[in-house]
Formats: structure tokens, sequence, C-alpha cells
């Protein structure tokens, strides 16, 4: 308040001084320009707010003077303290939302983590109701101190989940190798048994389906009882696997070859019809007899008989092998070392 404005004593430079009535339309004037600014701050359903009115009322009987430049600076104080309550109440309005939804986010986390934390709850709904700036802080430090709990617990679940992870791979790949190995014959490393019996329904299938055509060929090798007899067991498994692997180096890579038991295999010849079966038949042969060069400075003589055949509309698993075995008898029948076919 400036001292211009209340200074109603008497002047020596002769200029004309407050009278009393002015003097308490400035006060009256002043304090109306308070009670306003007051008012403003305090919640109307306060009874403050209405013993302001009242004041403000009794204060309008002396029609105050609302427009000295007092009167205007206390306006402008007001409206500046008005405002900068507003900025504080949005700042904490911010900081409490923002805190909450971060408080919810990790409560998420933490029940998708399997562990609620009933703590957290309660800091969420006290941040809520908060409008105490230091305890807006405080609260806001205690969710962080749960989030960094539930930070810890992630980090040792990742470490479990990544222990869980290893091990799982490790499982699936001993699996396949299980099954892989479970599929193959162990003495030859060609297919066995279990093999051709799941393989040669699949392939009756496509036949059925995309019509196109292969061969069945039942390979025994000739006289190896005697093979056996002569030369020992480990000299026959010797023989039996050099045949496998002369068998798999003379088809083609789209053929498969099976160990069907003893020294019996099969041999599935894809796409190819009776005349090429036969030929490819003939070089297997042919490719086990050569090999005999090998064995004959020790007195082997390896050779071994094929049935083929091709297989037909209305074939099933058994017919189509039924074929390729009874040609396999006609050639042992007809003295071995030689194909036959069965149409
Ligand atoms: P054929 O020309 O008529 O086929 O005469 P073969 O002696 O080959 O036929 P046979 O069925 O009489 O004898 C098959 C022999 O194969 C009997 C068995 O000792 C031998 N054999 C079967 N499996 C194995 C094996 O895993 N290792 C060895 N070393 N011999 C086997
Ligand atoms: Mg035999
Ligand atoms: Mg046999």
């Amino acid at each position: 308040m400036s001292s211009d404005d209340l200074d109603y004593k008497a002047d020596k430079s002769g200029e004309e001084n407050l009278s009393a009535i002015q003097f308490t339309k400035r006060i009256s004037g002043l304090l109306t320009i308070c009670i306003d600014g007051i008012k403003k701050m305090v919640d109307s359903e306060d009874p403050f707010f209405s013993k302001l009115n009242e004041l403000k009322s009794v204060l309008e009987k002396v029609k105050p003077e609302l427009d000295s430049s007092s009167g205007k600076a206390f306006k402008l104080f007001f409206e500046k303290k008005i405002e900068d309550e507003k900025l504080i109440k949005n700042e904490k309005k911010e900081l409490r939302e923002m805190v909450v939804s971060l408080g919810n986010t990790i409560k998420e986390f933490a029940v998708f983590s399997g562990g609620v934390d009933s703590n957290l709850t309660e800091h969420i709904d006290k941040m809520r109701q908060s409008e105490v700036t230091n305890d807006i802080l405080e609260i806001k430090d205690q969710i962080i101190s749960e989030a960094n709990k539930i930070k810890e617990e992630t980090q040792s679940l990742k470490v479990e989940l990544d222990k869980y992870k290893e091990k799982t791979s490790e499982l699936t790949k001993r699996l396949e190798q299980t099954e892989a190995e479970a599929l193959i014959d162990s003495l030859t490393g060609v297919y066995n048994r279990n093999a051709y019996d799941s393989e040669i329904v699949r392939f009756i299938k496509e036949f059925e389906r995309y019509k196109h055509p292969f061969a069945i060929v039942v390979l025994d090798i000739d006289h190896f009882k005697k093979v056996n007899d002569t030369y020992g067991h480990a000299k026959g498994d010797e023989i039996l696997k050099i045949v496998a692997s002369v068998v798999k180096s003379t088809i083609r890579d789209t053929d498969k070859v099976f160990r069907y038991g003893g020294e019996e295999f099969v041999i599935w010849m894809h796409k190819m019809e009776t005349n090429t079966a036969i030929q490819a038949s003939d070089k297997i042969r042919r490719m086990i007899e050569a090999k005999n060069l090998d064995f004959i400075e020790k007195g082997f003589i390896i050779t071994a008989s094929l049935g083929i055949t091709c297989v037909k509309e209305s074939d099933t698993t058994k017919s189509v092998f039924n074929r390729a075995d009874k040609a396999l008898y006609k050639a042992k029948k007809n003295g071995r070392n030689q194909v036959s076919f069965e149409k």
C-alpha cells in the first residue's frame, strides 16, 4: 500500500488532503479487493466464505473506492497468487496422475508375473486422494521401491525361464535324435523296418493321389548263411554294411533303401517305370558283384538276388510287397545273382 493513498494529514505544500470519508472509502476499497481475492482461494462451501461476503456487504455501504493505485496493486497480487495456486494444483494433479498410472502399470506386471502386491494397491489408493506434495512424493518413492522389488523378481524369473528354455531345446534335440535313430538301422545306417512300414503307407497314399509310379525292389544276399558259417558273424556284419553302402551309393537321391530284416533290403524307386527299374536294379546287382574284387583275395563271393515290381492301381502296402517278394523268389529259384520282375 503506498503512503500517498492514505496520507490525509495537512500538507505543507497546500495540496488537498484526503478527507475522513475519502480515507474510509479508500480503505474499504482495499479491503473489498482483499476480500474478493481471498474468496477466490476459499471453498464456497466453507463458512469462512459467507463471513467474507458479510464483511463485503458491510463495506459496500460506504461505497468503497476500487480503482486507487494501491487497489490495483492488491488486485494484481491476488490474481498472481491465484494463478500460482492453479499452477501448483495442476502440477500436483499431473504428478499424481503419472504416479497412479505408473503404479497401475506395475500392478498389471505384478499380476502377470504371479506376484500381486497388496501394498501397491494401497499406495495407489493413497496417491489418488493425496493433495499434499510431500505425501505425493513419499508415495511415489514407495511405489518405485515396490517396482524395484518386482524388477528383481522378474529378473530371477527370467533366469529360471532361460534355464527352462535351454533344457527344452536340449530335450527337443535329444528327442529328434532319438526319433531319427528309431528309424535308422544301427548296423548299416540305412532306414530300418519301422521306417519302411510307415513310409510304404505314405508311398501308396501319394500314388493314389498323384499317380506318380514307383518300383519296390526286394534284395536278398545269396547264401549268406554260408558266409556267416564260414567266416563268422562279425565278417557277416561287415558284408551287410558294405552291401548297404553299395546300394545307397548306386540309387538316386530321391530313392530310399531300408534294411527289411537280416540280409534283406527293400529299395523304393520313386517315379520309376518297369524298364528303368529293372535297369537300376541290375546296376545294383552288378555293383555288389563288382565289390567281390575286394573280397576275392579273402575268398568271399558275395552276390545278391533282386525281385522287382511296379505299383498298380488298387495296390495295398501288402500286395505291392508280396509281388516284389514273389519276384525275388523267382530270382533265387532261377540260380541267384539276378534280377527278376513280377507284373
Ligand atoms: P539265400 O540265398 O536263399 O537267401 O540263402 P541265405 O543263406 O542267404 O538265406 P537264409 O535265410 O537261409 O539265411 C540268412 C542268414 O542271414 C541267416 C542269418 O544268420 C544271417 N543273418 C541275419 N541277420 C544277420 C545279421 O545281422 N548279421 C549277420 N552276420 N548275419 C545275419
Ligand atoms: Mg539270403
Ligand atoms: Mg533272406
